[in-house]
């Protein structure tokens, strides 16, 4: 298959639009169609001439995706899986094409002028394993492509305006730290998302957050920290086994002084296993005198795990033990939940879902 348009580094695809009897500027329009527009193909393009339209659709395929399945939730979150085409060129590499899921989540109220969020996948399958996730379940296949980030948001810009993105699909963003940092800056500006409409989440180690904090992030960072308690997050978190929570936090703190944006720290309260007041208390302790968010999101359930969804209350309770402490607590409760595309709940399926009524 022919490198697709976002493939193409900016000056190449310049110079292959002019062999191609266009001009240089027009790989800018037709970035800015694509991402800016969510156009998906090169007919709806007004602003390119009909003869280079027809003739890029043979020569630059506009996309190397394809949306396979478009699943709603009630609330109107709307999944995609995306197909890759298996990278063959790589030594090894599977022959198989690759699919990923990316979640268009549209304002809470209606009438809102606010656009979607969007949220995107860095790897197929993730390393990292999270016993309460389902994303990890089939473990790493590979990691995606520069274009292949950049093209979700295509994909997703399609179904309507976008204001805000999070990195928290499938994968762990920071294991794919230099291809996610160069999808980013392809939708940067199509899609006016400046650093504080762009949050990545990370599992944290501590030698990535620190690289990511030197190279210009321009983003926000989540780290999922999940638990106070070293053994307990040895097990929640088992990538990062041995990894001390102090170290997590001593990079986290780096961050916030390389970039002046504060950590946001998740925690997924988990019922019966880390949502108690001793975890708050505990988890207070740890993060007492930093200037952090501690993010809630009460779990969501996944087929393959035994772990409950707390109630309102607990959460509330959890919630409360923070602030008593001082600290900034809020709570996600995940759009998406019966459309499986939650937080936790993204992975290869092929379960279809209706448009809401
Ligand atoms: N790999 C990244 C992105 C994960 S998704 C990371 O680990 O940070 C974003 C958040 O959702 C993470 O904090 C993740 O731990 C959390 N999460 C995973 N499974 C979940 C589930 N079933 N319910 C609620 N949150 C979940």
């Amino acid at each position: 298959m022919k490198p697709s348009l976002l493939q193409w580094e900016p000056a190449a695809i310049e110079r292959r639009l002019e062999e191609l009897g266009g001009r240089a500027f027009q790989a800018r329009v037709a970035r800015a169609e694509l991402l800016g527009r969510g156009k998906l193909d090169y007919e709806g393009m007004s602003a390119l001439p009909k003869d280079l339209r027809r003739t890029l659709a043979t020569e630059v395929p506009l996309l190397s995706s394809i949306e396979k399945l478009r699943t709603w939730s009630s609330d109107g979150a709307c999944k995609l899986l995306l197909e890759f085409p298996a990278q063959s060129q790589s030594p090894g590499a599977r022959t198989v094409p690759a699919q990923v899921e990316t979640v268009f989540i549209p304002p809470h109220e209606r009438g809102s002028t606010k656009g979607a969020t969007v949220c995107v996948s860095t790897q197929v399958g993730c390393p990292v394993a999270c016993p309460f996730c389902a994303s990890g379940k089939a473990g790493l296949q590979r990691n995606l492509a520069a274009h292949e980030i950049a093209e979700q948001f295509a994909h997703a810009r399609a179904l309507g305006p976008i204001s805000r993105a999070v990195v928290m699909g499938i994968g762990e963003p920071l294991l794919n730290l230099d291809n996610l940092l160069a999808g980013l800056s392809l939708v940067r500006s199509e899609l006016d998302l400046g650093a504080r409409k762009v949050t990545v989440s990370s599992v944290g180690f501590p030698e990535r957050v620190r690289r990511a904090a030197q190279n210009d992030p321009r983003f926000q960072l989540a780290i999922s920290l999940h638990t106070p308690d070293q053994e307990q997050r040895d097990f929640l978190v088992p990538a990062m086994r041995g990894v001390p929570i102090e170290d997590v936090l001593a990079a986290g703190d780096e961050w916030f002084h390389a970039t002046g944006r504060e950590v946001t720290y998740e925690y997924v309260l988990l019922a019966g296993t880390n949502d108690s007041e001793g975890h708050a208390l505990r988890l207070a302790e740890r993060l007492r005198g930093r200037r952090a968010t501690v993010n809630l999101i009460p779990y969501n359930p996944i087929e393959e795990s035994t772990f409950g969804r707390p109630t309102p209350e607990s959460v509330a309770r959890f919630a409360g033990c923070l602030e008593r402490a001082k600290l900034v607590a809020t709570v996600r409760w995940s759009r998406g939940v019966d459309g499986q595309a939650a937080c936790g709940q993204l992975r290869v399926s092929n379960a279809s879902g209706a448009p809401p009524a």
